[in-house]
């Protein structure tokens, strides 16, 4: 067990995990951050990123988040790639259990902090059928305002029937040549308005209490890249089975914020996304703990909208310690010891003019 408190840890490898590295390092809070043993978030999961402002030529979505641990690095950032399995949020300086690898009995770790960031993303829901992870990246995607632009005038199939779903066919229909929204029910979960819209959209087709059931695709004979070519379906009254030939696949089921550990140590809504005190800042209820990125945000959700969180959360964080006394102290020093508690009602060092008497004499 670490023995020396940190200024801050950071839990979370994305983009609001890496940002409010970057910050909180140039800062000087020396952070530590928890990136997890599969780190760098659900970018890694995604081939070419085009919105991420800065790179005119687009960049891999594994890349990005490489650059962005190691600018965090650059300036003095702690990486360990551990996942993070409990925290103790009840008492300052906050408690952070970590294991290097999941299901490892080997090696635990508690490290300490007086401010915590978590900034742990949340994870689309997958269907879980055959063909999907195969061609994620390929033709397969959860997220429409980041890859609907690569299928320009290419059929697509959205599943789901909530408000993403609705939403995101209608920005893609923008792009598409046919889409269809499959839904395993006939009637739709988004809210009424939504549901005008989509079905007023004369590009969007509704193809009712239908489940997708495989992701079909090939490989290029000369390039050897994958691509999605159509999905197979079943309707769940009939029972009858078809192919849907398309070219994108876009799974809107909804999102599951990364917050199983915080129950109890944070506030969380009804969904489980964790909440700050206001829209605008990143400071929970708990004094000391800040959230950025995906997992209090489950509207937005892209790249840039995460990272500009964690910045925010990072200079929430300083200018929380700032407050406290100084942000710029060694961590492993005295001076954050008293800061964490409430002030002494009585002084808490005996007059300086008795304290060099008392050394006088002992001297003597
Ligand atoms: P959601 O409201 O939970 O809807 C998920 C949809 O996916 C449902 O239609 C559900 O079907 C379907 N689904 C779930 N699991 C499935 C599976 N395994 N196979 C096939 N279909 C499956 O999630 P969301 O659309 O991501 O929205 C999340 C929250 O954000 C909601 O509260 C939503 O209202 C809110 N939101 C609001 C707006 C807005 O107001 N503008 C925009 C975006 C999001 P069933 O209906 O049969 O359960």
């Amino acid at each position: 067990m670490a023995t020396d408190v940190k200024k801050l840890i950071i839990i979370g490898s994305g983009p609001s995990g890496y940002t409010a590295a970057l910050y909180a390092a140039r800062a000087n809070l020396s952070p530590v951050v928890y990136a997890g043993y599969q780190h760098g978030g659900q970018l890694t999961l995604t081939t070419d990123v085009e919105n991420f402002p800065g790179f005119p030529e687009g960049i891999q979505g594994p890349e990005l988040m490489s650059n962005m641990r190691a600018q965090a690095e650059r300036f003095g950032a702690e990486l360990r790639d551990r996942d993070v399995t409990a925290v103790d949020f009840s008492q300052r300086p906050f408690r952070v259990t970590t294991h290097v690898k999941p299901f490892s009995a080997e090696d635990d770790e508690i490290e300490q902090a007086y401010a915590v960031i978590v900034a742990t993303g949340a994870s689309a829901m997958w269907l879980g059928i055959p063909g999907e992870e195969q061609y994620r990246g390929y033709g397969v995607s959860s997220c429409a305002t980041c890859d609907g632009f690569f299928f320009r005038n290419k059929r697509m199939v959205v599943v789901g029937g909530g408000d993403v779903a609705l939403e995101e066919a209608i920005f893609l229909s923008r792009f598409a040549s046919e889409l269809t929204v499959v839904h395993r029910r006939d009637t739709l979960r988004a809210s009424k308005a939504m549901q005008q819209r989509a079905l007023n959209n004369p590009k969007i087709r509704f193809m009712w209490d239908t489940v997708v059931e495989e992701a079909l695709g090939e490989k290029h004979p000369q390039t050897g890249v994958a691509r999605v070519t159509g999905v197979r379906v079943r309707n769940v009254k009939t029972g009858e089975e078809s192919v849907l030939p398309t070219d994108a696949l876009f799974v809107a089921i909804g999102h599951r914020p990364n917050t199983h550990i915080f129950h109890g140590q944070i506030p969380l809504d009804e969904r489980g996304y964790a909440v700050a005190q206001d829209a605008e800042g990143t400071a929970t209820a708990v004094e000391g703990v800040f959230v950025a990125g995906d997992v209090r945000d489950y509207r937005y959700r892209q790249a840039v909208t995460a990272a500009a969180d964690g910045c925010k959360a990072a200079m929430d964080v300083e200018k929380w310690l700032e407050e406290r006394g100084e942000a710029d102290v060694d961590p492993t020093g005295e001076v954050y010891a008293g800061l964490m508690h409430e002030p002494a009602t009585e002084p808490a060092v005996e007059p300086a003019t008795e304290l060099a008497i008392k050394i006088g004499a002992s001297q003597a």
